[in-house]
């Protein structure tokens, strides 16, 4: 056909690497038709066109040459011409990102129809109905999308009325009437004119307020623009041998192998997404087009070889032929995207390394979360499709904005609706769950939720959902009304009524205890077991009891990274530290602090004994006292109010005012207090050894560590070591056993990792402690900035994420990489970890790999996640 243009691309001249360009809906066009898969003919009008658009409010010079000569190698290869008024090309005019952004942004069908070619059409297919129904549908899209028009005029039109062709002639009249009335222009019917104006509002819709949204939450960057594919129309709207569906080479759910998807005989593709109609199963094509349906899972197959992977085709069957419309690498959940990645390398279709690259750890952190118990004898509300699986109780609304508006005030929502559309979206994100009446499991409600791991029932066809009273019955009459307590099931595809019970997934008790087994158990342990193999960083875990390490070290974690003392010194203790607090002498202190010693001790020992042969990294008290004491105006009050004030309660008072800071964050914490309270640091040092001591003599392997909290000078940590060794050579002698422990610091101030080097003479390793490092780095409160004005920052686009959530890297990040290197050259035996959020974090875990850390530390229930972004961070 055509030489390659610059902002055109015909299908045969693009291929699969040119996604950036043509968008994954071109590219994917493109590579078929290499293929040699039955693709209507097209071209591709490329990202940079748009983006070229976008800049300037103007089509690009050469554009409209372009796109003029690709509609004549169109209209030479079918063989007719655009609107014409005996055998008219008609044409869909349809985006197509680089990434695949499901109904965010505008399409055109029907493009080339007009008051001549409609009669044209008729005659050509023998059907006037349709042909005036494709018209109708072209005047209402074109009026809409491209011109502007109110959707909502035109279905207003529409309600109530028997369509059909006589009534459609009527319709189309009067739509064109809505639109002369609403914009002082007529409806185009220069079918030239038509497709110019339909790519510029492709264009336009880049920018919409749907795909804003889309873009923010998936994280697409807002400069990429879309592509516009312009393709010679196919129908599946002729009759019993024609119809449209969408196919699977696998279920994008479960993740089993053979084919899967939904048909839709004798319709258009737009009625199977916007779930407008309930399609059968694709098997049945076999009945209906037998032929079609063997080329189809000829093709299928062709397309899983090639693309080495799950894919999903739209496809329309026009009078028996069949056509494909578009290919992607599917969504799946994340359970099929286990499942498949396994299959695939037990297949030996793919390396073990590559099946590791395809999953994540936002995917297995879905599956680890929990499952309603199933309880005997309560019957479902309703049933519907499982569309997106895993489990969530919430209050039911039915609108979009009612759940945004809930959830800002902290409630979780089932968001329910008839359908959802485009518009839902932000309701769909702010929801717990999405439950619909209508629609297929590959309607709107089904693949916007899979694809954000919401949990969803799609088509629970016995409830009657009313919007506009607030409300749903079901078929036995049950009403329930907005603020109702519903349970949502998506694995199963049932709905409850109130809160359901939920318990541990199959997942998590596997990798727990080992009781669950099953394809997708199987399939977690295999990519784990993969990335442990070739993991270089460790997993660790923060935890503070022997259970939470018990756990943890079941999950695989390798060690504990953190051990937080000050959770041991809450509930009955409370009143043995505030002992120690109110001390007015050093005999008063002594004994409050001897009192502390073996509660302490037998914390240790039961951490250690659970971590036994690894390493436990025991951090001295970090918070500020006060944290420790009430709330200085409840005491207040409590004082005043009295008829008989308690001494001990002014006592309080008075040491809360004494202690009291302005910004305790940045106060007397961390090692200060340790350097400040006497005896205190010695105290946890002597637990510490003495629960080794016990360990020892028990035949145990303990391998205790102590870290040193929010150092800022090397002087505090010569201080504070001296401190710990003098007590660990006194207990040595006592016990006649070695105390050689490690001792470390953590790096949480800029300043300590500026000087980490003058740190490293002293430290036996460091940890960094990225929360409160985040904190002082940015100068941001980790306790409040996230609620206060983050969302103001992430909608503006200061920040992408939060800080606290995922590492800084050119800030934070730059400051653990300064230390790493500072430290190492001066100690070269030098351990490093982080023990942050930040460390259970899929994102920074990368990070951290590249910055050359030994371990990561998170929260027990995060180290598989830990576990398998460390292996893949290694690809
Ligand atoms: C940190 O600051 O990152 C840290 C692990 O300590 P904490 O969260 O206890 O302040
Ligand atoms: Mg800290």
């Amino acid at each position: 056909m055509d030489k390659p243009t610059t902002y055109v691309h015909t299908f045969a001249e693009g291929d699969r690497t040119m996604a950036a360009l043509l968008g994954g809906k071109g590219a994917g066009l493109a590579e078929m038709t290499r293929l040699g898969l039955p693709v209507p003919p097209g071209f591709t009008v490329t990202t940079e066109a748009c983006t070229a658009y976008l800049a300037t409010g103007q089509e690009p010079d050469g554009l409209g040459v372009e796109v003029a000569r690709a509609l004549a190698g169109l209209e030479r290869a079918t063989g007719r011409t655009l609107g014409d008024a005996e055998d008219p090309l008609l044409v869909s005019v349809r985006s197509g990102a680089r990434f695949s952004m499901p109904g965010m942004m505008d399409t055109v069908l029907d493009i080339g129809l007009n008051d001549v070619s409609v009669t044209a059409l008729a005659k050509a297919s023998g059907r006037e109905r349709f042909a005036w129904d494709s018209y109708r549908r072209l005047v209402q899209m074109f009026g809409h999308t491209v011109m502007g028009v109110d959707g909502g005029l035109f279905e207003a039109a529409m309600t109530g009325r028997e369509l059909d062709a006589a009534e459609l002639v009527a319709l189309v009249e009067e739509f064109k009437d809505i639109i002369r009335k609403e914009t002082g222009e007529e409806f185009p019917q220069d079918p030239g004119e038509q497709l110019v104006r339909a790519i510029r509002a492709v264009f336009d819709s880049w920018n919409g307020e749907r795909a804003r949204v889309y873009r923010h939450r998936e994280h697409i960057a807002d400069d990429l623009g879309t592509a516009v594919n312009v393709q010679a129309m196919v129908y599946g709207n002729l009759g019993p041998d024609s119809g449209t569906g969408v196919a699977f080479t696998r279920d994008p759910a479960t993740g089993e192998r053979g084919l899967y998807g939904d048909y839709l005989p004798d319709a258009q593709g737009e009625d199977v997404v916007a779930g407008v109609r309930d399609a059968v199963p694709l098997a049945e094509l076999k009945t209906h087009v037998p032929r079609a349906h063997t080329e189809l899972a000829g093709h299928l197959e062709t397309l899983e070889d090639h693309y080495r992977d799950l894919c999903d085709v739209e496809f329309t069957v026009e009078r028996g032929r069949l056509w494909i419309l578009q290919t992607r690498i599917g969504k799946r959940t994340a359970e099929a995207a286990f499942r498949i990645a396994h299959d695939l390398r037990e297949e030996r279709t793919i390396s073990a390394d590559e099946a590791l690259a395809r999953v994540d750890g936002t995917e297995l952190t879905r599956l680890m979360f929990p499952r309603f118990a199933t309880r005997p004898g309560a019957a479902p509300l309703a049933h519907g499709l499982p569309a997106s699986p895993g489990a969530a109780v919430g209050v039911a609304v039915f609108d979009s904005a009612e759940a945004v508006r809930r959830a800002a005030a902290g409630e979780r929502t089932v968001l329910v609706r008839r359908e959802t559309v485009p518009d839902d979206l932000p309701g769909m994100i702010a929801a717990e769950a999405v439950l619909t009446s209508r629609g297929g499991k590959t309607s709107h409600a089904a693949v916007v939720a899979r694809g954000m791991g919401k949990v969803c029932v799609c088509g629970a066809e016995s409830v009657t959902v009313d919007p506009d009273a607030r409300l749903l019955t079901t078929a036995d009459g049950t009403v329930v009304r907005e603020g109702d307590t519903l349970s949502v099931d998506g694995t199963a595809g049932t709905v409850h009524l109130g809160a359901l019970p939920l318990t541990a997934s199959d997942v998590t008790r596997a990798l727990e205890t080992g009781t669950a087994t099953g394809p997708l158990t199987e399939a977690v342990l295999g990519a784990l077991a993969h990335a442990d193999s070739v993991r270089r960083l460790e997993v660790r875990a923060n935890a503070d009891t022997p259970e939470d390490a018990a756990r943890a070290r079941a999950l695989g974690a390798q060690g504990i990274g953190l051990c937080r003392t000050e959770h041991m010194f809450l509930g009955e203790r409370r009143s043995l530290v505030e002992a120690m607090i109110l001390a007015r002498d050093d005999t008063a202190r002594e004994r409050a602090l001897a009192a502390l010693l073996p509660l302490q001790r037998a914390d240790f020992t039961g951490i250690l004994k659970a971590m036994d042969g690894l390493p436990v990294t025991i951090r001295l008290l970090d918070p500020p006292l006060h944290e420790f004491l009430p709330d200085r105006t409840a005491l207040a009050v409590r004082l005043a109010t009295a008829k008989h004030p308690d001494v001990r309660d002014r006592e309080l008072l008075d040491a809360v005012e004494r202690l009291h800071e302005q910004n305790p964050m940045l106060g007397l914490r961390g090692v200060r207090l340790g350097l400040a309270v006497p005896g205190l640091m010695a105290m946890q040092v002597r637990a510490v050894a003495e629960a080794v001591a016990r360990r020892l003599r028990d035949g145990g392997r303990p391998r205790a560590e102590i870290m040193v909290p929010l150092v800022g000078t090397a002087e505090e940590l010569r201080l504070a070591c001296a401190e710990t060794a003098r007590v660990l050579a006194e207990v040595s002698a006592e016990t006649g056993l070695p105390m050689d422990l490690p001792i470390g610091t953590m790096i949480e101030l800029p300043r300590a990792a500026l000087i980490a080097g003058q740190l490293a003479e002293t430290a036996d390793f460091f940890s960094f402690g990225t929360n409160d490092l985040t904190q002082t780095a940015w100068g941001l409160s980790r306790d409040d900035a996230e609620a206060s004005f983050f969302p103001l920052y992430l909608e503006k686009g200061v920040l992408t994420a939060s800080p606290f959530e995922t590492i800084d890297e050119e800030g934070v990040g730059r400051l653990v990489e300064l230390a790493v290197t500072f430290g190492r050259l001066a100690n070269a035996r030098l351990e490093t970890g982080v023990c942050g959020e930040h460390g259970g974090d899929p994102a920074s875990i990368r990070f951290f790999h590249r910055a050359g850390l030994t371990y990561v530390s998170c929260s027990p229930f995060r180290v598989p996640v830990a576990r398998l972004e460390a292996g893949r961070a290694t690809l």
